[in-house]
């Protein structure tokens, strides 16, 4: 099996343009062609971890973490990202990285930590716009079906938990064939007029062109009459942070000693527990303080996440409880998520978790 169709398998669950502009998720070292023998799946891909990877005969690193974020212009081995990509590249190892586009899927990074937490009702908290299109096609009516099918196979028509979306209303086609065409329906140059339905399906724009090879491949005109939308609307599963809910609420002390036992951290900073109760929990995994308005507006109680800094504690502003259970900490699942990806989809290799604690944190 070689890199790309775990990649492939991957960026299927987490497409790459699902990624904050400032990230560098995919393969950053290596050739996607290259036969995996195993895999090691770590939070950081630093200089230990290949090493680990060289010992176990890995020779595919999946981290969350990229270990470039920003170019690098020079290879010297002079701080330890050039170390380490020196190293990989040395001893034939590949490098993948799956970041903020695996915190930004339903089923990623913040969903494990709510998992984890037993949260029900989990919703996407900040869900992203321009990641939806909306395509229109004119086909005759007796090929509807079989056009609507395609389209649904390829993953449009998902709206939440419905797939199968569509609308579709009748009409009169017309066109008139010229001297170069190879008509389906109608001869050269005789004006011609058929009954059609218009079908329309809401879809992803990573899948725009698997979804219009599969139409065309069924749709039985030669030049297929159709047209894609840019929607202003947000993609429901997609976006930073998960909003959910306790099914029994608790005790804000009980509740933070819960939360301190479940992240295995040796730290929770919060802020004062201006709430007795806690039914509603916004989560974030890593750095969310950019998420703290979103969990505020969607009325949590209490707002898990990492890397707070001292200001940003005030902001809390005596209405939602702030818990920082650490960077690390609170990533650190996303080794069984992705683990547990390969493991249920993949046979031919073996899939290793990485042993070494990357945290670069310690707590005296
Ligand atoms: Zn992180």
């Amino acid at each position: 099996m070689k890199i790309k169709e775990i990649t492939q398998f991957l960026e299927g669950i987490a497409p790459l343009n699902y990624q904050e502009g400032y990230d560098n998720s995919g393969l950053i070292v290596g050739d996607e062609n290259t036969k995996v023998t195993s895999v090691l799946i770590c939070l950081d891909s630093v200089e230990e971890v290949i090493e680990e990877a060289i010992e176990n005969r890995c020779n595919l690193v999946i981290a969350h973490h990229p270990i470039i974020f920003s170019g690098l212009k020079k290879l010297n081995g002079k701080n330890h990202i050039e170390r380490t990509i020196i190293k990989a590249i040395k001893n034939d190892i590949a490098i993948y990285a799956i970041h903020t586009n695996l915190d930004n899927i339903k089923g990623g990074v913040s969903s494990k930590i709510s998992d984890l937490l037993d949260l029900k009702n989990q919703r996407v908290l900040s869900p992203k716009k321009d990641l939806l299109r909306k395509l229109e096609v004119y086909v005759p009516k007796e090929n509807a079906e079989e056009v609507k099918n395609a389209l649904f196979e390829s993953g449009a028509g998902s709206i939440g938990d419905y797939t199968n979306c569509s609308f579709q209303s009748k009409g009169v086609g017309t066109f008139l064939p010229n001297e170069d065409s190879q008509p389906s329906i109608g001869e050269v140059g005789t004006q011609e007029r058929v009954e059609e339905v218009k079908i329309e399906v809401i879809f992803p724009k990573n899948i725009e062109k698997s979804m219009l090879t599969g139409m065309k491949k069924v749709h039985p005109y030669e030049e297929v009459a159709y047209q894609i939308y840019i929607l202003d609307n947000v993609f429901q599963d997609v976006g930073a942070g998960i909003i959910g809910e306790l099914e029994n609420e608790m005790d804000s002390s009980d509740f933070l000693e819960f939360v301190k036992n479940t992240m295995q951290t040796d730290c929770v900073r919060h802020t004062d527990l201006v709430k007795n109760k806690i039914k509603k929990v916004a989560v974030c995994g890593g750095s969310g303080s950019f998420l703290l308005n979103n969990a505020k507006e969607v009325g949590a109680d209490i707002f898990i996440t990492g890397d707070l800094k001292y200001h940003e504690f005030f902001n809390a502003e005596n209405n939602i409880i702030i818990a920082d259970v650490g960077h690390y900490e609170s990533e650190q699942f996303t080794k069984e998520l992705i683990y547990d990806l390969l493991i249920n989809n993949f046979s031919k290799f073996a899939v290793l978790l990485s042993k070494i604690n990357t945290n670069p944190i310690n707590y005296l």
